[in-house]
């Protein structure tokens, strides 16, 4: 490829200096800025897009999957305030779908609920928010990063803080702060991308059992009339009666940190929307009349980099259900990897009653002074990987991570030689499932 050079020595503006720095809104972001501003820090963070969510919102992705152990919900406090907080935006026919939250199935959510319960929850806690700043490059001093770098329309900016916490999802911090990243299985594939979407106007009482959908769905692909590569159609039920929302587009060998890439999974994603749309209405009863209700703005990424840590934990720690004294979440979800070249989801699953425990190493980038991680980038290989990537155990790693980053400000302790029995206790301290 040509290069070109670029000169990058020139003055920036710094807009804003902080204690706790966190970069992206996701869940892991929404953890991490609730209990950093709770715990005492000035907090900031800052979100590349126009509001919070990260791919609840912006991937669609609207039920959060069930990371339960024997009737109660494993991620708590931050998670489950989320799911309560959004209580206030719902309507009166919602409510009566929504199921209790100890149940263990899948809660179907709505995405601007979401939206509106994460700021609720981020100005509630004392933190503040800067939209429309995308991290662009870190500036390091004696080993530590002192500041973060944002391109917006105004141009390049810095921001100071003490300590700084990924929430990017893809570990865009951890990278450009020099950490080591793996990607992907042993060929380098990660998980396929999926453009979500929803239709509305189903009559629900006329739609075939899914064995029913999923033959009506080969023979369209026998005809020519789909070209996607999972195994079958991925739905679930929503809040409103007429509106399902399918998870079932597939995108494979494509990376979700190459931006070139990124754009043609968009237009995959979508050409395979159109296909399903069309497949819908003229061969599944009760969507004669169905049409778009929604599509992501953002095609769903399951997997891209896994940041190296000071702990590397791996999938037979699911398979030993494995406890440490300092643990930070538990997981009983499922290995769950779609397939990444092909056809195919591995499932393994642990009993309701049983769970594997996250350690506070896996959350501190090996080599780094001052960053904690605070998403799916965590160090786990890529089986673990997606058991830990749902939504509610990565708003639990959040909430560590926003937790050790006010410690480490407060008791002036650098990031590294945090007890993660410490951070242990006072995760238990604030009501987290880890007793
Ligand atoms: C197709 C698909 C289906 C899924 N299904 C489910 C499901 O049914 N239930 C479930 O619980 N989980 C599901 N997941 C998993 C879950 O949605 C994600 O793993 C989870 O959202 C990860 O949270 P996160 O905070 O790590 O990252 P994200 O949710 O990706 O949030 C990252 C945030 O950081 C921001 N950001 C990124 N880079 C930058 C930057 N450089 N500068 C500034 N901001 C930045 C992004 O805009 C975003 O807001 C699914 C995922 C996908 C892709």
């Amino acid at each position: 490829m040509k290069k070109i050079s670029y000169n990058k020595d020139m003055q920036i503006p710094v807009i804003a200096e902080t204690d706790v720095l966190v970069v992206g809104g996701g869940p892991g972001g929404l953890g991490a800025a609730v209990m950093a501003a709770r715990n005492g820090a000035k907090t900031l963070l800052v979100e590349r897009y126009g509001c919070l969510g990260g791919m609840a919102f912006h991937g669609e992705v609207t039920p959060f999957m069930p990371n339960h152990c024997d009737g109660k919900a494993l991620d708590r406090p931050v998670y489950l305030e989320w799911c309560r907080q959004m209580e206030k935006y719902r309507t009166d026919k919602e409510r009566k779908n929504v199921p209790p939250i100890q149940e263990y199935r899948v809660f179907p959510i709505v995405k601007e609920d979401a939206m509106l319960a994460m700021e609720d929850m981020i100005f509630e806690a004392g933190a503040k928010i800067l939209y429309h700043h995308t991290l662009a490059d870190v500036i390091k001093e004696d080993g530590k990063i002192k500041y973060a770098v944002f391109q917006s329309k105004s141009g390049l900016a810095a921001i100071e803080s003490k300590v700084f916490i990924d929430a990017t999802g893809d570990g865009d911090l951890a990278v450009l702060a020099g950490c080591k990243q793996e990607f992907g299985n042993e060929e380098g594939y990660c998980q396929p991308m999926t453009t979500c979407f929803k239709l509305s106007h189903v009559d629900k009482d006329r739609m075939p059992e899914r064995t029913e959908i999923n033959r009506l769905y080969d023979e369209a692909k026998a005809r020519g009339e789909i070209d996607c590569l999972r195994e079958n159609v991925l739905y679930f039920y929503m809040l409103d009666n007429d509106v399902i929302h399918f998870n079932t587009t597939r995108i494979v060998k494509k990376s979700g940190v190459n931006a070139v890439e990124l754009s043609e999974a968009e237009i995959e994603g979508r050409k395979q929307i159109r296909e399903y749309l069309a497949f819908f209405r003229k061969y599944v009863s009760g969507f004669e009349n169905a049409r778009l209700h929604s599509i992501a703005s953002h095609v769903g990424i399951r997997e891209s980099r896994r940041i190296r840590g000071m702990v590397y934990q791996t999938q037979e720690d699911f398979f030993n259900r494995a406890k440490y004294p300092d643990s930070i979440v538990r997981c009983n979800y499922m290995i769950d990897i779609h397939n990444p070249s092909g056809t195919g989801t591995e499932i393994q699953r642990i009993d309701g009653k049983d769970w594997y425990e996250i350690r506070f190493g896996a959350i501190v980038p090996e080599g780094s002074k001052n960053l904690l991680m605070a998403c799916r980038a965590i160090s786990v290989d890529h089986a673990l990987h997606s058991s830990i990537r749902v939504m509610p155990p990565v708003c639990s790693i959040g909430q560590a991570a926003g937790i050790a980053a006010a410690y480490s400000v407060k008791e002036n302790i650098p990031v590294p030689e945090i007890s993660g029995v410490e951070i242990h206790k006072q995760l238990e301290a604030i009501g987290a499932f880890l007793s």
